[in-house]
């Protein structure tokens, strides 16, 4: 018999315990195929591999490549809502998104290599509740909401949730919306990644300021416009460092970026495109 202790033996196609595939194509089917115990969602599968080589198993698959409507992007001229199965590629460069909120289309446009980001979705991206994936970032400094289908019904909770682990356990995540996106100047900063990421959201007079890293989930701080970017950088919580970089050290480069950021939007707003 082979013995394959989860952690030490990487699990191969040939290792994997066997499960029931289920592919719905409606939301509420596949809500309902999800609450099933051990079911779990397929997006892209390009974090799902790697969750099936750390040692996942499951009872049944829960594909949701067929729920047509996790794929729309919609917009009403105040609120931007993307499915959650939208691609990386796609998503990116949709129309609607790069007109509505062209700091987020840029920033998304970044992440991840060209084969992986024509899979990969953005449910999966935030649904793998991985550190060192960048859309939690964005969404966080956006003030986001997350819509999730639930057996118990809708549920919205921010992107915070995620990591404070108080989203709808077994939920679906349906969408993700940005509301009164005419109000927001949006930027993004990924050129200290993987030491650490920032995003910046200006709304009315107010800066928002979220801080991915490699191994330490996002923290979000905000201070009226006009404050200096150290000081806001100064707000950021002791847990942002680790044995990469002390707290002191990413307080100072969040600092930088952010103040790059607002330069970025001062002459973004001299020079309107
Ligand atoms: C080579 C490589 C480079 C990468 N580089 C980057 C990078 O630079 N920046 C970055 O941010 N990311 C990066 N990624 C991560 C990539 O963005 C994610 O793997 C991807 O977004 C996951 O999406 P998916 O559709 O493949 O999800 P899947 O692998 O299908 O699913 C991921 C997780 O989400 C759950 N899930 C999926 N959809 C839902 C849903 N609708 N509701 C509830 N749960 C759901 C699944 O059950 C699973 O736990 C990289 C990945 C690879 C392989």
């Amino acid at each position: 018999m082979l013995l394959l202790p989860t952690g030490m033996v990487a699990p191969t196609q040939r290792t994997l315990p066997g499960f029931t595939l289920e592919r719905p194509t409606s939301t509420v089917a596949a809500v309902a195929a999800g609450a099933s115990p051990g079911a779990v969602y397929a997006q892209g599968c390009s974090d799902l591999i790697a969750q099936f080589r750390e040692g996942l198993s499951c009872d049944t698959l829960v594909s949701l490549e067929r729920v047509s409507s996790l794929g729309a992007i919609e917009w009403d001229g105040s609120t931007l809502e993307i499915g959650s199965g939208v691609d990386h590629h796609a998503g990116s460069r949709d129309a609607l998104v790069r007109a509505a909120l062209p700091g987020l289309a840029e920033g998304w446009g970044g992440i991840a290599t060209e084969r992986i980001r024509r899979r990969a979705t953005l449910g999966g991206n935030l649904m793998a509740r991985r550190t060192r994936y960048e859309m939690s970032v964005m969404l966080g400094a956006l003030g986001a909401e997350l819509d999730f289908e639930t057996p118990q019904g809708p549920v919205t909770v921010s992107p915070a949730a995620l990591w404070d682990r108080t989203e709808p356990p077994g939920g679906l995540l349906r969408a993700v919306r940005v509301v009164d996106v005419p109000q927001v100047w949006f930027g993004y900063e990924r050129s200290m990644r993987p030491l650490l990421t920032v995003a910046a959201a200006v709304r009315a007079d107010t800066v928002t300021m979220t801080v991915g890293s490699e191994y330490t989930r996002p923290f979000t701080v905000a201070a009226p416009l006009g404050t200096d970017p150290a000081e806001l950088a100064a707000q950021l919580p002791d847990a942002l460092g680790d044995a990469a970089g002390s707290t002191r050290y990413r307080r100072h480069v969040a600092g930088v970026l952010l103040r790059r950021l607002l330069e970025r939007r001062t002459f973004e707003k001299g020079n309107p495109r």
